[in-house]
């Protein structure tokens, strides 16, 4: 069965996940993303920026900073609202916040199991988990701002740049790739919330009419969920969770969450939330700019409500290591989809200290890279055996080997992933086979 405890070790074996500053102790709640981690994570957001922006007429894509005016974080709500509410219990003083009831539950019975007795938790507090900086040169004009808390606001307050610069038409989105940071009171669970994390979001902007954005909120959970299924996440792990009136925010018309069941249970991986016209009217109050949208074919003049689907990347990753992993008393592997794979090929001479083999090997290792443009890996330590295995637990589908029978015959050993079978290609037709392969 696959455990947390299965999935950080691998991480870091495997050079996906190391902890943060690891050498000086570590910060808690950062992580660095290794080598073949940062392969996997850029897979993922090329992925997503490829179906939401890419393949599509009606979503565009921005960059926006991350520190920004600190009114923007006045008007979003953040300075006065991000806040969790926190207990702490009074036998080991950990805080942790009042709506995760499965980690209180956890934690409860953890004292009860070790004989500690019924915790008992003090009054909930609030605090806000917006990060601070500092920007300016001389000590004496230094200002305090925020690092982002959420990627979203950097769209908003572009809105009327975008409609300005582009020829987008209602509805239409603006697509975001970024990092965000919160000084979260509980980081826990090895990347899933963590204090600096990636998000990936589309603010999709619609008429403000409840029926049709109704629809386009629909639409855009379906959107989600098979694009969850696309990347290969088992169906019977995913669910949608709808949040309830008191978990809503006021002006939010509509808003479910698509969670994965997580070794610990059920948990949030993104949420699709109906923003209704609360954000580009706040923005337009606090800057006093115009922020409405004139259509161009009626004339009529409105501020769009948005819909948001609001993912995070570092979430989305870890569950696809988790749902992807497999093992049995032989080996690990990883049964990621091909497009995330880290390397997609890996090229082995099959003996490492035989100059010919070698140098056949190098040959076809730096033609799959360079010139067919595979992402592909080399290894040449160690019995083959070892070396099939360390490729499985990284998610390689294919690895190629280079015998005595290929300086005979122009053929190579293909040996796949998920099968553990081998066939026997010709090299005029490698190119060929790993193209159809992938696509
Ligand atoms: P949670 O309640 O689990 O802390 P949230 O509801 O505050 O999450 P949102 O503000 O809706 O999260 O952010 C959208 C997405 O960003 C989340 O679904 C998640 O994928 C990601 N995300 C949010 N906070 C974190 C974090 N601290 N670490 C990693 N990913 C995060």
């Amino acid at each position: 069965m696959v455990t947390m405890d299965k999935i950080v070790s691998l991480c870091k074996r495997r050079g996906f996940v190391f902890q943060g500053s690891e050498i000086y102790g570590g910060l808690g709640g950062t992580w660095d993303y290794g080598p073949v981690g940062s392969l996997l994570k850029k897979n993922l957001k090329d992925w997503w920026w490829d179906d939401m922006v890419s393949k599509r007429d009606d979503i565009v894509g921005v960059d926006a900073a991350i520190i920004m005016n600190p009114r923007v974080w006045e008007a979003s709500g953040h300075v006065e609202g991000f806040a969790d509410t926190l207990v702490e219990c009074k036998i080991c003083h950990i805080r942790l916040r009042v709506d995760k009831e499965l980690e209180i539950k956890q934690h409860e019975q953890m004292h009860v199991n070790a004989e500690e007795g019924k915790v008992a938790w003090t009054d909930p507090k609030k605090f806000n988990i917006l990060m601070k900086a500092q920007v300016g040169v001389l000590e004496s004009d230094k200002k305090d701002i925020y690092l982002r808390g959420e990627i979203t606001p950097g769209v908003h307050v572009n809105f009327k740049n975008i409609t300005d610069s582009t020829r987008v038409r209602i509805p239409f989105g603006v697509a975001q790739i970024g990092k965000a940071f919160r000084n979260e009171i509980t980081p826990g669970n090895f990347i899933f919330r963590s204090r600096e994390f990636e998000q990936m979001e589309v603010q999709f902007y619609v008429r403000p009419d409840i029926g049709e954005s109704m629809k386009w909120f629909e639409y855009w959970k379906k959107n989600r969920m098979d694009w969850f299924e696309k990347l290969g996440f088992k169906r019977e792990k995913l669910r949608f969770r709808d949040h309830r009136d008191d978990e809503r925010a006021f002006y939010a018309k509509a808003a479910t969450d698509i969670e994965y069941e997580a070794p610990w249970g059920w948990d949030e991986m993104m949420g699709i939330h109906h923003r209704s016209d609360w954000d580009l009217t706040r923005h337009q109050e606090f800057s006093g700019k115009d922020l409405s949208y004139r259509d161009p074919e009626t004339g009529e003049t409105f501020i769009p409500w948005d819909i948001e689907t609001s993912s995070g990347v570092d979430r989305p990753l870890m569950f696809l290591l988790i749902d992807s992993y497999f093992e049995d008393d032989k080996r690990v592997v990883l049964k990621l989809h091909p497009r995330l794979a880290p390397y997609k090929v890996a090229v082995f001479p099959l003996i490492a200290n035989k100059p010919d083999l070698v140098k056949k090997a190098d040959t076809i290792y730096h033609h799959l890279k360079l010139e067919v443009g595979l992402s592909t890996s080399w290894d040449a330590r160690g019995n083959i055996g070892k070396r099939y295995y360390a490729q499985d637990e990284i998610g390689t589908p294919w690895c190629v080997t280079v015998d005595y029978k290929t300086l005979e015959d122009d053929t190579v050993t293909v040996r796949s992933r998920d099968t553990a079978k081998q066939e026997r290609i010709s090299l005029s037709k490698l190119d060929s086979y790993f193209t159809a392969k992938l696509n």
